[in-house]
């Protein structure tokens, strides 16, 4: 890797009007040290930096990028359409073009509304749900990500079933009051909730596969659970598939778990790499939405038609066969990176669901946010740096998911794996 002077300049040039020098904060490296490398392009699996550095890519944008970087029939559709005006404030066909598209895919959307990211899906969708039960309260899940509207931005105080303390100062106590916090797969945390707030409780919201505090799957019985206590006690149960939306299965993780939530929240894919969120769900509960009933809710660029025609391009091309190739490569991806931890004699535990993983640094299982804490995070920042000399990009902290897609080919992987091998004896040098 040759030394990424351009991209040093151009971060302190960043710095002075940018705080932090970048628009979203992961991207600032700080977890990992160094500074962050600008991009110049990228195609496929591989992006390239600004002084010229290839490397195989496993942020791929966090998520969107199924399809890969820039594929050319979605840069060339996205070009027809933006010839065509760029945005109306007005309806066009494409909205309920996509939308029809993804209730196909996901049925338990019998409305949506789209809406320009997934923080607003989110924040969208627990209005809605206050509205529609009455309630103020929610339940999340320490760890797991929703955006950052005011009413996620709330972790655990002692123990994880506390009432919420603001993880961020802006928030105020009384926001944060209402937000809930559980264990991710521990049932009982949320059981003890709904006995102290019988009728309190507006929703829980939870990602259905973990992807923000690095990947943790749902444990056995963990999303039947929280259907049932929902039903039981009146609650919306929300599912924030941001993430596993399209990337799951075509029908997000409620189509693999068999598990229909009242509302959903999509993002990333859904806008093939432009700017799109969704929210949606039963009908009863959407028709609350304005104009067709009280709930306020609006987006100046909402449907806007150019990254409508990239989410259409995006979502009519999800067969069996992408996904079955995804897992797949992701099984070897994870068990790659497995044997090279354990070659080196570095503790891992590699997290996986189809196209997502991560390496947790440490030798407990991860199972929720308190195992996830235990992982070695400069042991992490370590390999990160190794795979970055090796030509590879992987997400700059511990606590995120590796993305793979359908541009990622075998020798890619077999690629990673071998830098993963010198970059793990990099780990066992330093620990
Ligand atoms: C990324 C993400 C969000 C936020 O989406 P933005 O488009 O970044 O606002 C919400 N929920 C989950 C699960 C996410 O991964």
């Amino acid at each position: 890797m040759r030394t990424p002077v351009r991209s040093r300049q151009l971060f302190a040039r960043a710095r002075q009007i940018l705080p932090g020098g970048v628009d979203s904060p992961v991207r600032a490296f700080q977890a990992v040290g160094g500074t962050p490398l600008f991009i110049r392009r990228a195609a496929g699996a591989t992006i390239v930096d600004v002084d010229g550095n290839r490397f195989i890519d496993y942020v791929m944008s966090w998520g969107p990028l199924i399809h890969g970087h820039a594929p050319p029939g979605l840069v060339r559709a996205a070009a027809a359409t933006a010839r065509l005006g760029t945005s109306f404030g007005a309806p066009t066909a494409l909205e309920h073009e996509l939308g029809e598209r993804v209730r196909a895919l996901v049925p338990s959307m019998a409305r949506v509304r789209f809406v320009s990211s997934g923080t607003e899906a989110a924040i969208s969708a627990v209005r809605l749900a206050r509205a529609f039960t009455g309630r103020d309260r929610i339940v999340k899940f320490a760890g797991c990500y929703h955006g950052h509207g005011d009413a996620f931005l709330v972790k655990a105080g002692s123990g994880a079933t506390t009432l919420g303390v603001p993880t961020s100062p802006g928030v105020t106590r009384a926001v944060a009051a209402d937000t809930l916090l559980a264990r991710y797969n521990d049932l009982d945390s949320v059981r003890a909730l709904f006995d102290a707030q019988p009728a309190g409780i507006a929703a829980i919201i939870v990602e259905p596969i973990a992807g923000n505090m690095g990947v943790v799957p749902p444990a056995g019985q963990f999303l039947a659970g929280l259907r049932s206590l929902a039903m039981q006690h009146g609650a919306l149960l929300i599912f924030d598939e941001v993430i596993s939306g399209f990337r799951a299965a075509a029908g997000g993780a409620q189509a693999v778990f068999g598990i229909a939530p009242d509302l959903t929240c999509l993002g990333k894919i859904i806008g093939g790499g432009f700017p799109v969120g969704a929210y949606g769900g039963r009908a009863d509960v959407m028709e609350m939405v304005a104009p067709a009933g009280p709930v306020y809710q609006a987006g100046t660029l909402s449907g806007n038609p150019v990254a409508m025609t990239a989410g259409l391009w995006a979502l009519k091309r999800l067969t069996g066969r992408l996904y079955r190739d995804l897992a797949r490569r992701g099984a070897m991806l994870a068990a790659g990176l497995a044997d090279a931890a354990r070659a080196a004699g570095v503790p891992v535990q590699v997290n996986a669901f189809g196209s997502v993983l991560t390496p947790f640094f440490t030798s407990s299982p991860v199972r929720d946010y308190d195992s996830a804490l235990t992982a070695n995070t400069g042991a992490y920042a370590t390999f990160f740096r190794g795979m970055l000399a090796r030509g590879i990009y992987p997400p700059p902290s511990q606590f995120e998911a590796w993305f793979l897609s359908a541009a990622h080919t075998d020798r890619d992987i077999a690629r990673t794996i071998e830098a993963a091998h010198a970059a793990m004896k990099d780990v066992a040098r330093a620990i």
